[in-house]
């Protein structure tokens, strides 16, 4: 390793307060996109219901979670109640009830490991991912929408870590770098660990939502606008935060031993998860439980060149947060 460890943040750090704020103001998609993005929806409504008159569609990921930064594609799951829905089948009759309505680049991917039909919005040029009951993802897209209304300290947190990830290029999951959902989760997790805590845990608060989702049992606490200004006794700013992020990540997280769970709000160990040996590929390099389907670990597409690629861009960004004389810039320097 080619920096070294370092625990004290620079002087000037609140000087890069209204760069990083700056950065975070041109990531933010303007109102009239999300306009866009549900007349779309509208759309694509009306042309479902004339085939599935019980179906329904929900926008999920960055679209709906509030983590999404301009320009986004979006996600949207079609919600059948069909005994025996045969996926493919559906996604082949909606891929010919969308061209025929003139929607561009239809395609349907039966074969994906999640499969979809893609299209573009001739209109607007938006593009869209439709998805088969994938109603755990629209459960998790509502719980890190909530959170992001406690703190606004999480949005900017994620957008700054999104945009760093996506300039190096490690947010790419058939590379074996993290999913956008993982980040997000790690924003999470960061801001429920700082002292005082930015975040609650809703998941171990008092149940005011809950449903079952594929023998999932998803509950929490969803009553956020109760929480007033839950992190006010926490004054940190955003450039503190990027930089304890980094530095986080780059030399004070346990790889051997530690794993991330936003759904008990603290750090377990590999040893209580059972994520200490190799399973068919799940490696466990780098763990982030999934807060729902908690046998699930969105670091399990890392593999052993990935988690280097990925902790020394921890490590550069750590170093560069450190010493850089204009961070702002350096840090998302593509690849
Ligand atoms: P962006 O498209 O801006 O990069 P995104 O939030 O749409 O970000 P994805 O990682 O593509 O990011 O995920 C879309 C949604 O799918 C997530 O919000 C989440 O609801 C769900 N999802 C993605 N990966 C997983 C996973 N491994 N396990 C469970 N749900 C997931
Ligand atoms: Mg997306």
């Amino acid at each position: 390793r080619i920096y070294k460890r370092q625990m004290i943040c620079r002087s000037d750090i609140d000087q890069l307060n209204a760069p990083f704020l700056a950065i975070y103001e041109t990531l933010k998609p303007a109102e009239e996109e999300k306009a866009k993005q549900k007349q779309l929806l509208t759309l694509l409504e009306t042309l479902v219901s004339k085939e599935w008159p019980t179906a329904r569609l929900y926008l999920y990921g960055s679209c709906a979670n509030s983590f999404g930064v301009s320009k986004s594609d979006i996600d949207v799951c079609l919600a059948i109640e069909e005994a025996d829905v045969d996926k493919s089948k559906i996604l082949l009759k909606l891929a010919d009830i969308l061209q025929a309505d003139n929607l561009q680049n239809v395609q349907a991917l039966t074969r994906a490991r999640v499969p979809i039909v893609k299209l573009m919005d001739p209109v607007t040029g938006i593009l869209c991912d439709i998805c088969i009951n994938n109603v755990l993802a629209v459960v998790n897209t509502k719980l890190l929408r909530d959170y992001a209304q406690i703190d606004e300290r999480l949005r900017q947190l994620t957008f700054i870590v999104k945009h760093w990830a996506k300039s190096r290029g490690v947010n790419e999951t058939y590379q074996g770098t993290l999913s956008s959902y993982a980040y997000v989760l790690m924003c999470i997790h960061f801001l429920q660990q700082r002292r005082p805590a930015i975040l609650p845990c809703l998941q171990e608060m008092e149940t005011t939502y809950s449903v079952t989702v594929d023998e999932v049992k998803c509950a929490y606490f969803d009553q956020v606008e109760k929480l007033g200004d839950f992190g006010r006794r926490n004054s940190e700013t955003i450039a503190q935060l990027v930089w304890a992020f980094f530095n986080y990540w780059a030399y004070r997280h346990d790889y051997a031993n530690a794993v991330i769970s936003v759904r008990t709000g603290s750090l377990l160990s590999k040893q209580e998860k059972d994520w200490t040996r190799r399973i068919g590929n799940d490696r466990h390099l780098i763990c982030i439980e999934d807060p729902f389907e908690t046998s699930h670990d969105l670091g399990r597409v890392v593999d052993k060149y990935s988690i280097k690629v990925l902790r020394e861009e921890f490590e550069r960004a750590a170093h560069i947060m450190q010493y850089d004389p204009n961070p702002c810039v350096k840090l998302f320097e593509c690849f």
